[in-house]
């Protein structure tokens, strides 16, 4: 077999474009393929497929899979059309994608690396440039989304995740049942996600049957704008309950212990993270040292106890008991006369609806919270994200479920 028809075959090229030219060049550790369109041949617009008159061509190159250890590069003057409705255009070639640099399988390639590897990683393995890099993933991601179906997604969780800095988010809305990401958003606003559910269909934002989200009030007020009967379907979640709990818990600690270290008692010292964690993760001496504490008659212990007793409330199968059982705990709470237990009880009354909406629905941010563990690792793997844009791509690219190759290479 003759060389050109070698690369013919293994780039699958046919008719009407051939290999008219393969120059090896060692010095370059190069392969160059040109490819040819064959004479006489009309061309089509790429927009509406009509055939048009010829008008130039440009030499465009294409960075293909190496051959063995040689780097190599498709070349082929492309020829640029001029239809009558969309002008002058440059036709389309079986081998890449618009606007790409590179062959349609040299893409699949490195989406299959940046599957595994860090993009520092396939910077290096494959020499390409961080924006080469970028922008192969950015086109995958592009034709993912166009391609995604519309499905209709029963419980979906919203969140919010840093970015770079703290005190800098973006919101994130997935698909619990799925496990995939289903948006990004640019902040934590309200806009941005009422954006994202009027980019839903109505039948898709009618199947919705659980929001799962933390008392965060643009989030709330999207939902409520966007999403029927809302009001039963928003679900605060028990983890962020429970962190703001212990936060009031730790500042009732605080507040205690410095006023019991001014009269030269130090009962809670070094006690922090007892209050904070599960006792059962404690050695057996430790375990003896936090019952005493527990059952003092210290603030920050009954604190504890309150929070505790909150957290047991969610076991419940009717909202009727459910919200009976929550009244009583609200009542000792705003009885206990510790203030930070007192504000959160202040917090969780007037979210109590969602609360009881979390139990009877039984939903969580839980698979939202293995997703953030799984951005965390994304993070870490693509340092040095310049802006949002990229970071927000890297998570549709490796959390969105989509389907990233592009066409004819599957
Ligand atoms: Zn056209």
């Amino acid at each position: 077999m003759r060389d050109k028809d070698l690369y013919a075959q293994i780039l699958g090229i046919k008719s009407p474009w051939q290999v008219s030219e393969v120059d090896l060049n060692v010095a370059k550790g190069e392969v160059m393929v040109r490819v040819e369109r064959e004479e006489g041949m009309n061309s089509c617009c790429p927009r509406c497929k009509k055939e048009s008159p010829g008008y130039d061509s440009r030499t465009r190159r294409w960075r293909h899979l190496d051959t063995c250890q040689y780097k190599t590069i498709l070349v082929a003057d492309v020829p640029r059309v001029k239809c009558k409705d969309h002008g002058v255009v440059t036709v389309s070639v079986p081998w890449a994608e618009p606007n790409s640099g590179f062959t349609a399988m040299f893409e699949a390639l490195v989406i299959d690396w940046l599957k595994e590897a860090s993009t520092l990683g396939v910077s290096r393995l494959m020499g390409l440039s961080w924006n080469a890099i970028d922008g192969i993933m950015q086109r995958a991601v592009d034709r993912g989304l166009q391609r995604r179906e519309a499905m209709n997604m029963t419980q979906i969780g919203v969140d919010e995740t840093a970015f770079r800095k703290r005190h800098d988010y973006v919101t994130i809305v997935s698909d619990q049942a799925a496990g995939t990401i289903l948006y990004v958003g640019d902040d934590r606003k309200k806009q941005g996600l009422k954006d994202w559910y009027s980019s839903l269909n109505e039948e898709q934002r009618g199947a919705i049957e659980s929001i799962s989200m933390d008392m965060w009030p643009a989030f709330i007020h999207a939902t409520l704008e966007s999403i029927p009967g809302a009001e039963d379907k928003i679900a605060f979640d028990k983890f962020h309950v429970a962190k703001y709990l212990g936060e009031a818990v730790d500042k009732v600690r605080r507040q205690e212990h410095k006023a019991l270290m001014s009269e030269g008692y130090d009962d809670l010292k070094g006690s922090k993270y007892d209050w904070l964690y599960n006792p059962e993760n404690m050695t057996r001496k430790h375990k003896m040292r936090f019952k005493l504490l527990r059952e003092s008659t210290l603030k920050t212990a009954r604190a504890w106890a309150i929070k505790e007793m909150a957290m047991s409330l969610w076991h419940y199968v009717s909202k009727t008991w459910a919200r009976k059982g929550w009244k009583q705990w609200l009542s000792w709470a705003v009885r206990s006369r510790l203030k930070p237990i007192r504000d959160v009880a202040k917090i969780i009354k007037e979210h109590l609806w969602g609360i009881l909406n979390a139990i009877i629905l039984k939903v969580s941010n839980g698979p939202a919270e293995g997703l953030n563990s799984r951005i965390k690792t994304i993070k870490v793997r693509s340092r040095g994200f310049r802006n949002k844009k990229r970071f927000a791509n890297a998570i549709y690219f490796h959390l969105g479920g989509l389907d990233l190759y592009p066409e004819g290479v599957r």
